[in-house]
């Protein structure tokens, strides 16, 4: 009997460094997209924006990031960067890194494979002029991801990534909705998308504001993306 139970034992203690090392693994990916960090990364998440460039929307999330200490990750649209390659050598300056989100904001996933090329060269040489960073990461306009996108965006050396957490703030989502959304779905290694740049008003820097601080007391660590994805390593 006694050597049936260390038997199991050591059984048991074999299959949970298994399942130990299957959560430690690559981050999970479907269809070759990324959502998320790892559950094994430890308290870490990601801040993305997307859209920007803004003109000042940008800059107080920037002042706002600094004030906690938080580095994030900027999906910047080509097409912005062009009018103010001030706020993204901002961006590289304190420390946030950088990722392609197109040139124009078109629907991808309809285009051919030149066109997608184009949209996203385009938008890395802006970038580049701008800061001298060539960004790692994209992130397809609304997620809208196809097969002919993941791959051209691997052709040109970059990883797709969406999000783990939508928080719907370019839709106008109040405050409150936001901080609530975000507090009950964010777990160790998610990607939370926000927007820097709208056309409408939102409720993004509020959110923020609360939010930040309250995750940081949770024990919350807020990485970059590929700071994220290198924790899988
Ligand atoms: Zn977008």
């Amino acid at each position: 009997m006694k050597k049936f139970l260390y038997t199991f034992l050591i059984f048991f203690v074999l299959s949970l460094f298994a399942v130990q090392s299957v959560f430690a693994a690559a981050p999970p990916q479907k269809d070759g997209v990324i959502f998320s960090g790892s559950i094994s990364c430890g308290k870490k998440i990601a801040l993305t924006f997307d859209d920007g460039p803004h003109p000042y929307k940008t800059l107080k999330i920037l002042d706002l990031l600094d004030k906690y200490g938080v580095k994030a990750t900027f999906f910047i649209i080509g097409s912005n960067a062009e009018y103010h390659p001030e706020i993204v050598a901002e961006e590289a300056a304190r420390g946030h890194e950088l990722a392609n989100h197109s040139y124009s904001h078109a629907k991808l996933s309809v285009m051919t494979e030149e066109e997608i090329r184009g949209e996203i060269e385009l938008s890395d040489k802006i970038i580049e002029k701008a800061s001298g960073i060539t960004p790692k990461l994209f992130r397809p306009p609304e997620g809208a991801y196809s097969e002919n996108v993941v791959k051209v965006a691997s052709e040109l050396g970059k990883s797709t990534i969406i999000w783990t957490v939508d928080t719907l703030d370019w839709a106008k989502t109040p405050r409150d909705t936001i901080v609530e959304n975000v507090k009950t779905s964010v777990t160790s290694g998610s990607i939370i998308l926000f927007h820097d740049f709208t056309n409408k008003d939102t409720h993004t820097f509020e959110a923020l504001e609360i939010l930040i601080p309250y995750l940081q007391e949770q024990g919350y660590e807020f990485v970059t993306v590929s700071e994220l994805l290198a924790e899988n390593n």
